[in-house]
This record gives structure tokens, C-alpha cells and sequence, in this order.
């Protein structure tokens, strides 16, 4: 059974058991602009506890049940469909979350989503769509609209100004000109949000291929002072298209932003990162800052760190002494690295030669490229090195040794560690 099938399934088990249910929210959207929907979504008038005794407690996860959620587990490689009780929300005073939620009717529920292109429901057994907010003709016109007042739609819950940017930059859809305004207007309060549901959306911006249309965007709607204000150092109200000359740094941000295939988010946001540093040198250490201020994970602060730092050593590879090179080459992410280098060298219109040179080099045998460690953490113990951070660096200094042929057998490597550990004067 597909999750397509599941899905259907689901709404027509909750149709048999006397309830209305429909397909909800983004998988309509998808489908009705002909995409596959990532996921089903099903809305439903029975209440949380009667959808669990329709298909059964051990069928079943109540893990959302609180805000009106039952996880529905399908055939094995159906994966689970969630099925929410139709529902309207209270006020919000946090401007985040709801204070609580009522059980209510479809209409009511349409009207608490966010956009209207969030707001259609699908009956896939008549194969009917109900659309009780105009969603269906914003899809046509590629609009996205708030549902209902912006202002007040977008002071309840803030996030959801990103998530307008997201959609609109996802879709290549306009911003509703009332839903921009309230944005421009909000668009301060941002920081009510989490930095993780911040960073949450900053990812699925920068990881999309319309990333520079996403960041062209969060400037137009205030957004970008916010959440990266370093930013205004590249000047972003110069206009740009992927056929415009890449003569700002805005321009050539977002140019390299554009031509990154498929990038992890460490190498997106080294890209946006890049043209700031240059247009303001007086930034220090802006990789951390924007770490500390969105919450990232450690991984993507190295990541954007790495290819900030190694961007020039590979514009100079074949110059670089060999070891120094290949140790770039054999670390992790090297691959990232390189895409962004010619993402980079194609916006600079500098020569691809220094990285195709890598390239080159990285198809050489494993064993010259990265032949493997003379020696491991378990053979330090036995020369009497107590396990600890000193570890790493001892092995690291064997490595660069064995990488510079300054040594070539196991014998000499444990005399080079036993060496730099007396030398260290911790013995
Ligand atoms: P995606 O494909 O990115 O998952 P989606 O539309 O499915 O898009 P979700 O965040 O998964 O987005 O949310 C599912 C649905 O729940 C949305 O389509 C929308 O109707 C509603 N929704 C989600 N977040 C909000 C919010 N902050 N405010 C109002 N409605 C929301
Ligand atoms: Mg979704």
C-alpha cells in the first residue's frame, strides 16, 4: 500500500465509522500544483479518542493527542498518516502557540491555518476539493495570502512570517501585498520565536534550489534585518535575477546562492556568510555569532567555518605542498567544499583549473591518497600514555607525519608518539 493509498483508506475507514474526513493542508496544495505531496495529512470531525477505537490502540500513536493529533501506523512501507480532529484555536498570547484549542468544524478549521494555499481540503473518494478560503485561486495566481487579517494572523503566531517567505520563495509565488505589509510592519517581532524554530526555517530556505529568491525575499519583507542584520553590509536592496550582472556583493551572494546544487545548509550559509566578511571586515568571527544566535548544530558551525577557511587554499591547490593538500582532500567534506569552490569560481568567473586539479588528485588510489593510520588509540595505552584529549593530538601529529613521509612504518610512528608525549612534559 502506498501512503497515497493509506491515506485514502484512513478517510473512507473514518467515513464507514459515521465521521467527515478529508485530506488537510499542504499535501491538497502539492497535489493541486502537481507535485507529489511529501506526506498526507488527514482532518477529521471524530475526536481523538474515536479515531483510536476506529483503527485500534495498537494501530495507533496518541503522542499529539493533546492538541488533537492521532498518529495512524499503515501496512509495513505505508509508512503513518497523521489525522487531526477538526479545530479552531483560542487567543495566542505568546505570540506563538495557542492558549487551547476547541474541536470544531472543517470550515472553522480551514479558517485557523495560515494561508490560503494551506487551507484547502481534499475528499479523495469523490476526488473534490473544498475550499472554504480561496485557496484554490491563489494557487492559480501564485499568491500567498493570509487567511483572514494578516495583522492579526501574523501577530498571533509569528513564525509565521517565515513561513510565508518560505512558501512564497519555495513556489515562486508572490507575497499577498496586505500579508507583506503586516510582515514589514512585524517583521521586528521575530524574536519572540525560538532560535531553533528560526533556524528550522532558515534551513528549508537555504537548502532549496529558489534560495537566492528566498533571501531576496526576507529582505523585501524586513525579515532579513532580523534574523542576519550583518547582512545589510552587501547593500541587498540592489535588485537581482539569476540574469543579472554579479557586480555588488548582494548580487554575487546571491548569484553563488543560486548555482550551489544541492547544498548541505553549512555550504548555503558559507555562501551567504562569504560577501559579508569581505564587505565588513570588522565583524569578528560572524560563522559563531550567527551559531550562538539561531542555536545551530556544532557540525554546521565546522562546516561553514571549513569552507569559509579553505576556500582560498584550494584557488592555490596545486601550489600548496602535497601533504598539506591531501589532508584537505581526506577530510570530511571535502566534496562540500569543492561544489561550493566552483559554485564560487563560476559567480568570480575565475578559472576552474585549481579545483579540477583536486578533483584530479582524489581520483588517485586509495592507499597514496589516504593510506591507512599507522597507528590507533589502542596502541598508545600500552606505552604507558594515560586514554585522554591528548590522544587526538598525538595521533593527529603521527598522521601528518605519515602524510608528509616523514615516517613510513608502525615502529616509527609509536616513537614519534612516545616522543611527543615526553616532550609535552605531561609524563
Ligand atoms: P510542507 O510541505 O513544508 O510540510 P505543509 O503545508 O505541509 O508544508 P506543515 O508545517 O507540515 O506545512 O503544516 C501542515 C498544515 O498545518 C499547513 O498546511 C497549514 O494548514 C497548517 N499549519 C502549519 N503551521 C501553521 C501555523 N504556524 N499557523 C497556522 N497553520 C499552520
Ligand atoms: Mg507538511
Amino acid at each position: 500500500m502506498s501512503p497515497r493509498e493509506l491515506a485514502t483508506d484512513v478517510v473512507r475507514r473514518l467515513r464507514a465509522a459515521g465521521y467527515e474526513a478529508l485530506w488537510a493542508g499542504g499535501c491538497v496544495r502539492d497535489q493541486i500544483l502537481g507535485i507529489p505531496p511529501k506526506d498526507y495529512d488527514v482532518a477529521t470531525s471524530a475526536l481523538p479518542e474515536q479515531v483510536r477505537d476506529v483503527f485500534g490502540k495498537r494501530k495507533t500513536l496518541a503522542i499529539g493527542q493533546s492538541f488533537g493529533v492521532i498518529t495512524v501506523l499503515g501496512p509495513k512501507g505505508a509508512g503513518q498518516i497523521d489525522v487531526a480532529t477538526f479545530r479552531s484555536d483560542a487567543t495566542y498570547s505568546d505570540g506563538r502557540h495557542p492558549d487551547s484549542v476547541s474541536f470544531t468544524t472543517a470550515e472553522q478549521d480551514a479558517l485557523r491555518r495560515d494561508f490560503t494555499i494551506n487551507g484547502l481540503f481534499f475528499d479523495p473518494v469523490e476526488s473534490r476539493v473544498i475550499d472554504y478560503v480561496g485557496g484554490q485561486e491563489d494557487l492559480r495566481a501564485g499568491i500567498v495570502r493570509a487567511i483572514g487579517d494578516p495583522r492579526q494572523r501574523i501577530a498571533e503566531d509569528k513564525l509565521r512570517m517565515l513561513r510565508a517567505v518560505r512558501f512564497a520563495a519555495r513556489f515562486e509565488f508572490a507575497l499577498d501585498q496586505r500579508t507583506l505589509a503586516a510582515i514589514q510592519q512585524q517583521a521586528h517581532e521575530l524574536v519572540i520565536v525560538s532560535a531553533e524554530r528560526i533556524a528550522a526555517e532558515m534551513r528549508q530556505i537555504k537548502m532549496h534550489k529558489n534560495r537566492a529568491r528566498g533571501m531576496q525575499m526576507l529582505h523585501a519583507a524586513r525579515l532579513l534585518e532580523v534574523v542576519l542584520p550583518e547582512a545589510l553590509a552587501l547593500s541587498p536592496d540592489d535588485p537581482w535575477s539569476p540574469e543579472s550582472v554579479a557586480d555588488t556583493p548582494w548580487r554575487r551572494t546571491l548569484h553563488i546562492l543560486h548555482r550551489l546544487d544541492q547544498p548541505t545548509f553549512a555550504v548555503a550559509l558559507a555562501a551567504l556568510l562569504r560577501e559579508i566578511e569581505i564587505a565588513d571586515p570588522t565583524i569578528v568571527d560572524l560563522p559563531r555569532r550567527v551559531y550562538d544566535r539561531w542555536k545551530l548544530k556544532n557540525d554546521e558551525l565546522d562546516g561553514v567555518v571549513k569552507v569559509l577557511a579553505e576556500e582560498p587554499l584550494i584557488r592555490r591547490a596545486s601550489r600548496l605542498p602535497w601533504p598539506r593538500l591531501q589532508r584537505i582532500l581526506i577530510a570530511p567534506r571535502c566534496d562540500e567544499l569543492l561544489s561550493y569552490c566552483q559554485a564560487v569560481a563560476a559567480v568570480l568567473d575565475t578559472s576552474t583549473a585549481e579545483i579540477d586539479f583536486c578533483r584530479q588528485k582524489l581520483a588517485l588510489p586509495a592507499a597514496e591518497l589516504n593510506p591507512p593510520p599507522l597507528i590507533t588509540g589502542e596502541d598508545l595505552k600500552p606505552l604507558g600514555i594515560p586514554p585522554g584529549p591528548a590522544y587526538r593530538e598525538l595521533l593527529e601529529a603521527v598522521r601528518d607525519a605519515q602524510l608528509e613521509k616523514r615516517i613510513g612504518t608502525r615502529d616509527e610512528a609509536l616513537e614519534l608518539a612516545k616522543a611527543n608525549w615526553r616532550h609535552s612534559g605531561t609524563c
